[in-house]
């Protein structure tokens, strides 16, 4: 399911709760798309892929990485995780590692959106988590 994220709480499976501690009620952090915190990358920084603030981001951790998360970006839900993108051609470069290409087995030329052929399943996953 691919969602929307512009800002915490956005995700379906965020489930961030609500807490008061004493200056009213507010929203917890997400669970799947966290707040962006980065030791060398201070929240003021203006982010090289969208021009927006730093604090405008999420975070998505993964194993010993992680990955950020612009506002506008959409969320993917894979057997690996959870993971943001901008282009169906992003969706298929984070698949790569985590999937066999099988482009080599066929002679068909490689799609321009994923860069993958059409028959290759590198290529039939991303379209599908595109288009869900
Ligand atoms: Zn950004
Ligand atoms: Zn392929």
């Amino acid at each position: 399911m691919k969602i929307q994220w512009n800002k915490n709480g956005d995700h379906p499976d965020d489930d961030c709760g609500t807490f008061d501690a004493g200056s009213g009620p507010f929203s917890g952090e997400g669970k799947i798309v966290r707040y962006y915190r980065h030791p060398f990358y201070p929240g003021t920084n203006i982010c090289l892929s969208c021009n927006k603030i730093m604090y405008e981001h999420g975070w998505i951790d993964s194993g010993s990485e992680g990955f950020k998360v612009c506002p506008g970006n959409y969320i993917f839900h894979t057997d690996f995780g959870y993971f943001p993108a901008k282009t169906i051609s992003e969706v298929a470069m984070i698949l790569r590692p985590h999937m066999q290409c099988n482009c080599d087995l066929d002679k068909w030329e490689p799609e321009r959106s994923t860069g993958h052929s059409s028959v290759c399943r590198i290529h039939k996953k991303a379209l599908e988590l595109w288009n869900y």
